[in-house]
């Protein structure tokens, strides 16, 4: 078994995650004795893409567990997306990440969806098996394992989570089919107001969970819904660039130290929000666990391996909380 959890591997790992130029010495010499005619591959495709972390986080992972597969970015918009996906099934890709502006155009070139691709309208992840083309939606998947991963136990409770775009959406579908009691969602008026009604409907339609929206202007039902939440989300981009160093939280007295705090921002990897939750004595977790976590599912979808984990998180320089 190949144990590639190099000094390199790590440096490597580290500047694909800030958005560096990935370093090219030494890698040559691993690619010439890892790929070969048996080589299995998977893909990404989206566009803009060169700047992702996923292909350095699944080749570690692979190269770390011996397993004889490489995974490829590629530049692959709605206008080529068809082709993309037929070439999945013609060149008997094992499988594929999909995102932005593909996400929620895939389904429809697909054979299958999950429960959760369905609810959300979106993919992320292509499962190819014999030919057979199943999408999922992994996002989701990625937060709820590492609220569980950080001892955070959600279900049977009441969350409240601000964001109805795609991030939250995935969250709010899955935390509502793995069994989450209750989910209040806040959002702005803007174009996603509508997704949130949208998911509000399907989650009461489909799911034993009762969910409700509400404005977010409505700082009176915000404080509300927060006192008898067990965990407080933020799945907005409020917190990274170029909204870094605001949040929509009006100050600290919405909070109280045993209330669970989470954002779906990594970079930076405290933002303002995590910040007062700090303060307050929160226990508090950032991006970093979902993202890992999304890509182990994909991973272990394709591969039927474990992604490892806590090497992975060694790699990454991963810390949720402090
Ligand atoms: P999106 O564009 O689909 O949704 C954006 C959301 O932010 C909407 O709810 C929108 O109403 C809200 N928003 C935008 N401006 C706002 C403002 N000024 N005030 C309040 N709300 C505002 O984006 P997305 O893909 O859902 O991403 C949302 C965040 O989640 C981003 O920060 C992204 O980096 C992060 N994310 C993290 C992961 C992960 O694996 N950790 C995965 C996906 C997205």
């Amino acid at each position: 078994m190949c144990r590639a959890g190099t000094g390199a591997g790590r440096r490597r790992m580290r500047r694909c995650m800030a958005d560096a130029e990935p370093e090219g010495s030494g890698m040559e010499e691993k690619m010439a004795e890892r790929l070969t005619g048996h080589t299995e591959l998977i893909g990404l495709m989206a566009y803009p893409i060169r700047h992702s972390s996923s292909p350095a986080m699944h080749n570690e992972a692979f190269a770390y567990l011996g397993l004889d597969y490489a995974y490829l970015a590629f530049e692959v918009d709605n206008s080529t997306l068809e082709d993309a996906v037929k070439g999945i099934r013609a060149l008997k890709l094992v499988g594929s990440n999909v995102s932005m502006p593909n996400k929620t155009v895939v389904g429809k070139y697909l054979d299958k969806l999950s429960p959760a691709a369905e609810l959300c309208g979106a993919v992320n992840t292509i499962v190819n098996r014999d030919g057979v083309l199943e999408g999922h939606i992994t996002d989701g998947i990625g937060y709820m394992e590492s609220l569980r991963d950080y001892d955070i136990d959600v279900i049977g409770k009441k969350m409240t989570i601000v964001g109805a775009g795609g991030a939250a959406t995935a969250i709010e579908i899955q935390a509502a089919l793995d069994g989450v009691k209750e989910i209040s969602i806040f959002n702005i008026r803007d174009k996603f107001y509508e997704v949130g009604e949208e998911t509000v409907r399907k989650i009461n339609e489909k799911t034993n969970c009762k969910a409700k929206m509400f404005d977010l202007a409505d700082k009176d039902a915000l404080r509300a819904e927060i006192a008898d939440s067990y965990l407080l989300a933020n799945a907005t981009g409020m917190g990274m660039k170029p909204l870094e160093g605001k949040t929509w939280l009006p100050d600290a007295s919405y909070l109280r130290p045993d209330l669970i705090v989470t954002d779906t921002v990594y970079a930076p990897a405290e933002t303002e929000f995590l910040r007062i939750a700090k303060e307050v004595g929160c226990k508090h977790m950032n991006g970093f666990g979902m993202m890992l976590f999304q890509g182990a599912a994909g991973f272990k979808m394709w591969t039927g391996h474990d992604m490892p984990i806590e090497h992975m998180k060694e790699v990454l320089g991963i810390h949720y909380g402090d």
